[in-house]
């Protein structure tokens, strides 16, 4: 729209991002692909992002002198990591525009607050319970077991979780999570995980990705298939209007992500189920990098530099692997082995993503690849090649 290109900043200008993982980086490679430059706050000093970045703020992300340094280096600022406190993003947007806000932000970060948002937007969610006191540990109806207790904040990839059979199990469990604020969801049975991308510009206007299909491995991210293999078209129809919903009534700038579970109702399609949000790009968005005319990072950019959205258009069948540190251990060994790059990129269709990570660790995103291919059978045997290849 016009008031959009009226607002955009020009090429040259600087972009701003709190938190320096690889969802930064990826925001600062297409940040710097459509000519802006670009700072970076981060603690760590080989952070990902600030290692790429034009500038590297190293301070905390509630330093009041990094703060002050990267509002002042920066026309606009975004965030990429959903635990960067809400209240740092508060304190930037007195001084330049932040998006996604600070609100929106406090929402996705708190699971009982993430929750309530789903049904004042008319979108099902899990069957749960807020467990802050031990009044509401007793109270909890039997109908949530067996179910998965989860802190109410700073969860990611499966942390702050613990699955629970019966009450004993739930008390004893609340106790391991240092009795903090939780939500207990009932377990449920998945026939398949979806999550979808939206990016909402300040205009209001929304362009999603794809709709990905996923798969997790002790509650981390492992293969992203698109499209997805096993989900009905109508209810992928009705995940993205929920996205869309969701995005629209928190009045949310940015790029947010909704993750939805395929759940059993006796129907033939099944029933879409609201997992959680993340106010940033995702994980499971990463095919679009090479899979999407538009990456998601790149409508990040968009939202945050005032640019018109374009629709993004699946251009190849993709599956996204995870790479995880894991993979350097392979042999057992103490010592990290650098995996088997050149046997992977032999195979066709595969585009290696490292996030120079110093170090590796078990669990640790170290990077992804994305298969793509003319057809989705011939991108699910490359990506089981290239597995099998890397161990
Ligand atoms: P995280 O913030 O760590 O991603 P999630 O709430 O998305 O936490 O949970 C991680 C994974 O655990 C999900 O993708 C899903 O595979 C599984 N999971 C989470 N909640 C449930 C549930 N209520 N029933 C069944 N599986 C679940
Ligand atoms: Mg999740």
């Amino acid at each position: 729209t016009p008031a959009a290109a009226a607002a955009a900043l020009p090429p040259g200008a600087t972009l701003g991002v709190m938190g320096g993982g690889q969802l930064g980086r990826m925001f600062v490679h297409a940040a710097q692909s459509l000519g802006y430059a670009t700072a970076v706050l981060d603690a760590d000093p080989a952070s990902p992002a600030g290692l790429v970045a034009h500038r590297h703020v190293a301070s905390a992300y509630l330093d009041e002198a990094g703060l002050a340094a990267l509002a002042e280096a920066s026309a606009a600022i975004t965030t990429e990591f959903e635990n960067v406190p809400a209240q740092a993003l508060e304190r930037l947007a007195a001084r330049r525009p932040v998006a996604p806000a600070a609100a929106a932000v406090r929402v996705c970060q708190d699971r009982a607050a993430e929750k309530a948002h789903f049904r004042q937007a008319g979108v099902p969610c899990a069957p749960h319970a807020l467990i802050a006191s031990a009044e509401q540990l007793d109270a909890v109806p039997a109908g949530l077991l067996p179910g998965i207790l989860k802190t109410a904040q700073l969860g990611y990839d499966g942390k702050g979780q613990v699955r629970v059979g019966d009450r004993a199990a739930l008390a004893a469990a609340w106790d391991q999570l240092g009795r903090r604020p939780c939500v207990l969801e009932q377990r449920l049975a998945l026939r398949a995980e979806i999550s979808v991308v939206v990016a909402r510009g300040a205009d209001g206007a929304m362009v999603e990705l794809p709709v990905q299909q996923n798969l997790h491995r002790d509650g981390i991210l492992a293969v992203t298939q698109v499209p997805p293999p096993d989900v009905a078209p109508a209810l992928q129809a009705e995940a993205v209007r929920s996205a869309r919903a969701l995005a629209g009534s928190l009045g949310y700038v940015g790029v947010l992500c909704v993750e939805f579970f395929v759940v059993d109702d006796g129907s033939a399609d099944g029933a879409l189920v609201a997992n959680e949000m993340a106010p940033r790009p995702h994980n499971s968005g990463h095919h679009s990098l090479d899979a999407c005319d538009v990456s998601q990072f790149e409508l990040q950019v968009r939202t945050l530099a005032g640019l018109p959205l374009a629709a993004p258009r699946l251009h190849s069948p993709a599956v996204m692997l995870n790479l995880l540190g894991d993979l350097w251990f392979r042999g057992g060994d103490d010592a990290a082995v650098e995996p088997p790059w050149p046997a992977v990129l032999a195979l066709p269709g595969v585009h290696l993503h490292l996030y120079g990570k110093a170090e590796a660790r078990p669990g640790r995103k170290m990077g992804h690849l994305t298969v793509t291919a003319a057809d989705a059978g011939t991108a699910c045997a490359v990506a089981r090649e290239a597995a099998a290849r890397l161990g």
